[in-house]
């Protein structure tokens, strides 16, 4: 009898986790489903399985390491897990792997379902492709600016794929054309044996179905859908930005036996406007003012997303940039968090295509203007001078 350890290629000192990983490498490699008619793949299968048999029990492996094989070697039925006499039957094997990796019966590990999917092709749960839920939609919708501030409805088609009018989404051209099927009996699966043991499969008669249709209906060709296109009203909430996503729960497909239908996610899109701006649920607007304006002060009338106006009161000495914020004029917070603020950035422009007596007046002006009337300017000469000095 070979060494255990070099069968599944793992050290001496190896954890139980290397073991388990190594046995399901090789398990995978020398299946009997994956080698069919192979008798080497078969033996090498059997010692694999015997060597992970033992080396994942740590009272076996205890003994093995102290004993060597002669521990289970049939008459030393005294000795813990005794009476073991090497795996002669592939059922033993196929055992084995079963309570490794595989699903029912509790025997499976971590990842068992996944080697087992791999194997033998088939959806663990098999009712889950007897009922489906419908195909959920997108769709794509642009709105004005005022729009999403203030929320609208808006009216869109859609195509979907609904339970078929003429056979109430049986399938069947009349109710007593729907059969139970003979395959599965009307469960939906049907049991397989491979070698030692036996699972569930989807019935491959009706699909999961349960039923056969004799007769199917002409409308829908015995699919029990069809298409039907829809007028459907969208409730916009006030406060949606682009790039938001409307669910519209069960606007989506129908779903197919008894499954719920999908969904319609509405992507939003909305059109820039002249003089807002979004950002966040803050709205922001710029307000150019003359240079005398900034200068000696003055109120102005702003408009607001929401519509109406605000009074905002301009300073005297008003530099170019600065922000005023009108508390709760903009937009609405989509998530019940109350609204944005309406943010006014003030630009300052300089005075362009001055006529002779204007330009006299600005010249006079200059002529009085001292360092203390530009705070900026002097503080950065000051840094200027201290640069050089
Ligand atoms: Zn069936
Ligand atoms: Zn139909």
């Amino acid at each position: 009898m070979s060494d255990y350890y070099s069968i599944l290629g793992v050290s001496k000192g190896a954890s139980q986790d290397e073991v388990k990983k190594a046995y399901r490498k090789q398990a995978l490699k020398y299946h009997p489903d994956k080698n069919p008619g192979d008798n080497e793949a078969e033996q090498k299968f059997k010692e694999i399985s015997e060597a992970y048999d033992i080396l994942s029990n740590e009272q076996k492996r205890g003994m093995y390491d102290q004993y060597g094989p002669d521990a289970f070697k049939a008459g030393m039925s005294g000795a813990p897990g005794g009476g073991m006499g090497g795996f002669s039957s592939m059922e033993e094997a196929l055992h084995t792997f079963m309570n490794a990796f595989g699903g029912g019966g509790g025997g499976g590990g971590g990842g068992g379902e996944t080697i087992f999917d791999s194997f033998f092709g088939f959806n663990s749960d098999p009712r889950s492709s007897g009922m489906r839920q419908g195909i959920s939609k997108k769709m794509n919708l642009t709105i004005s600016f005022e729009e999403a501030i203030k929320g609208v409805e808006k009216e869109a088609t859609i195509t979907n794929y609904t339970n078929c009018s003429s056979c109430d989404g049986t399938g069947a051209l009349k109710p007593d054309a729907v059969k139970t099927c003979s395959q599965c009996g009307g469960a939906g699966q049907v049991h397989q044996t491979r070698g030692f043991f036996s699972m569930s499969i989807i019935c491959p008669g009706c699909h999961g179905k349960g039923q056969i249709i004799a007769e199917p209906c002409t409308t829908c060709r015995g699919s029990g859908r069809e298409k039907k296109k829809q007028r459907i009203q969208i409730k916009i909430p006030p406060g949606v930005d682009s790039g938001m996503r409307l669910r519209m729960a069960g606007y989506g497909d129908s779903g197919e036996g008894g499954g719920p239908p999908g969904d319609l996610y509405v992507y939003i899109n909305v059109r820039p406007h002249e003089i807002f701006e979004r950002e966040g649920d803050d709205v922001i607007i710029e307000l150019p003012i003359s240079f005398s304006e900034a200068a000696i002060g003055t109120k102005k009338e702003i408009p607001t997303p929401t519509g109406g106006n605000a009074r905002i009161n301009i300073p005297e000495g008003t530099q170019n940039g600065k922000v005023f914020r009108v508390r709760g004029k903009g937009a609405t917070n989509v998530h019940g968090g109350g609204e944005g603020d309406l943010l006014i950035q003030v630009v300052v422009e300089t005075p362009v295509a001055l006529s002779e007596k204007q330009k006299d007046l600005l010249k006079q002006f200059g002529k009085l203007e001292g360092s203390h009337n530009s705070p900026r300017k002097r503080t950065f000469f000051d840094k200027v001078k201290s640069l050089f000095s």
